[in-house]
């Protein structure tokens, strides 16, 4: 009997593989997506943004109770955390999401393959079933999308239960009473943030002497100051050598990065969260002759080739940043690729955001890439403490940044630190992707009383005239 065949098998259902697989359905091409996984969405909406951002907005709730409703004449009785109806709130986040893109599944007639995808020769997927049923299908086109994984430190092993990953860390079932987090990066100040607000004493040991070590040098700054002054601790420039787990608790043996005299630091749960590594396992890249990059990813071309025909890579598992929104651009660009189109995304300005609280959004360079690249810039700033809507908030932490060239005015970067820095970041990427400048910006009416206007004053700050400063 003949295999069935389809024009594009995508292997892994995240959002790199899902938006592939769901772009090339809608171009005519006959679709079908492996996933090993009971629900769709990868890790971004199982266990990574779509739970994580259940919880950080749950606890900013609960946060905004305890703490924050009283300087606005609001007392609260006596508050209290439902910890497992928090939980329970997040669950049925992830599975209105993940039922979601079955929808999408179905309505674009992309057929879900349950099982271990993996590629025995070129053209050709292996699907295992749970119950050890191998099925054999034919692919013109091969989409490799199998995303990223936890990376762990050598000598401790995540057991999930007082030394968790991301993913236990989104699933404890009591508040700790102290954890330390390994690793000041994205993970690891959004979910120390999450059991900060729920009561737990957090410390922060970081390997380099800054948190948030990619960005903007000044936000890292004002980040460590901001989250400080909500009472997470920080230990920066230290290592970790040793993990000890008893019944009750966890010893770390910490050391500074640069030698010195080593601390014991104990915790109920330590979180480990110092990045992630592509995932390939059991694919059979090997046999196939699949390049790998030197760190480990699948290496492609600017068109998302492998150096084995007719088989491709999106997502976590090839260069570039490991974020949600970039997989989803690598999914349609590559499916309108195989379609004869000639799309284009702009990887200069891909946005990113930290969902603690101020958020954080950035997108173009840092001041710290212009200077290194000898670019003239001009930078104008305003922070959101001058902003109405801000105050009336009561939330004048942070500010907006632009970074201009010197000699065009076109806007090369931006940094935000503040409330719904995450949607207000995209008016200026916008203007990025049309190659616009500051004044550009500064001339457009905003709306008042707007937290935006902030970004409209840094933009007339680059050339030295703010109106509110
Ligand atoms: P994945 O989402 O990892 O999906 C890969 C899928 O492939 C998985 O479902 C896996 O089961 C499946 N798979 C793997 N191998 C096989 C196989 N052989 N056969 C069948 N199926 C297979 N990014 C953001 O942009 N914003 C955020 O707020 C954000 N928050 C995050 C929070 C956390 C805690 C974590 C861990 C990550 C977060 N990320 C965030 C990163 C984001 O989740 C990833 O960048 C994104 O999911 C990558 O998408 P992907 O499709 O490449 O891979
Ligand atoms: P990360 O790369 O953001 O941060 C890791 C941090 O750990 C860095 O500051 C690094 O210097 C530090 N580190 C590395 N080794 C260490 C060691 N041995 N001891 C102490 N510190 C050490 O990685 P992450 O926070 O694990 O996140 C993984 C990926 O998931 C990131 O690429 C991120 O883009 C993505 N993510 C994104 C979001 C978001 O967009 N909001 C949220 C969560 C995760």
């Amino acid at each position: 009997m003949s295999n069935q065949s389809y024009d594009v098998v995508v292997i892994g259902g995240g959002p790199g593989g899902y938006v592939a697989a769901i772009r090339c359905a809608q171009l005519g091409m006959k679709t079908a997506c492996v996933e090993k996984r009971d629900a769709l969405g990868g890790t971004c909406l199982n266990v990574g943004c779509i739970p994580s951002k259940a919880l950080l907005q749950a606890s900013e709730h609960y946060d905004a109770a305890g703490q924050h409703f009283a300087d606005m004449g609001i007392k609260v009785g006596s508050l209290k955390l439902d910890l497992d109806g928090m939980m329970g709130h997040k669950d049925s986040v992830v599975d209105a999401n993940t039922k979601g893109i079955e929808f999408l599944f179905k309505k674009n007639k992309v057929d879900w393959l349950k099982g271990w995808g993996s590629i025995p020769e070129k053209g050709k997927v292996s699907v295992k079933s749970e119950k050890g049923k191998e099925t054999l299908y034919d692919a013109k086109h091969i989409i490799i999308a199998t995303g990223s994984d936890v990376v762990s430190l050598p000598g401790i092993d995540i057991d999930e239960k007082r030394i968790v990953s991301s993913t236990g860390a989104l699933k404890l079932d009591k508040v700790p009473k102290s954890m330390v987090v390994i690793g000041g990066g994205v993970i690891g100040l959004e979910m120390g943030t999450v059991w900060q607000r729920l009561g737990a004493k957090v410390t922060v040991v970081e390997y380099l002497d800054k948190i948030l070590p990619t960005m903007d040098g000044e936000v890292s700054k004002s980040m460590l100051k901001v989250l400080g002054s909500q009472g997470m601790e920080f230990k920066l420039g230290s290592k970790v050598l040793s993990a000890k787990t008893s019944a009750k608790d966890v010893t770390l043996e910490i050391e500074p990065a640069k030698g010195g005299d080593k601390e014991n630091l104990k915790a109920d749960v330590v979180l480990v969260a110092i990045g992630r590594k592509p995932y390939m396992d059991g694919l059979g890249l090997e046999k196939l002759g699949v390049a790998l990059t030197e760190r480990g990813q699948i290496e492609t071309d600017a068109h998302f080739k492998t150096s084995v025909d007719g088989i491709y890579a999106i997502g976590d598992c090839i260069v570039g940043p490991m974020l949600a929104h970039k997989a989803e651009e690598d999914g349609v660009a590559l499916a309108e690729m195989l379609d004869g189109q000639k799309p284009h995304v702009n990887y200069d300005i891909v946005p990113s955001v930290v969902y603690t609280w101020p958020e954080v959004a950035s997108s173009g360079k840092t001041e710290e890439q212009l200077k290194a690249d000898g670019v003239a810039y001009k930078s104008g700033k305003f922070p959101f403490s001058a902003n109405g809507r801000a105050r009336a908030m009561g939330m004048t932490d942070g500010f907006v940044k632009v970074l201009a060239c010197k000699k065009t005015d076109r806007v090369l970067g931006v940094h935000i630190i503040g409330p719904n820095a995450g949607e207000m970041i995209h008016e200026v990427v916008t203007i990025m992707e049309f190659g616009g400048a500051a004044e550009d910006i500064a001339r457009i009416c905003h709306a008042h009383p707007t937290l935006s206007e902030a970004v409209k004053e840094a933009a007339l700050a680059v050339d030295g005239r703010p109106i509110h400063m």
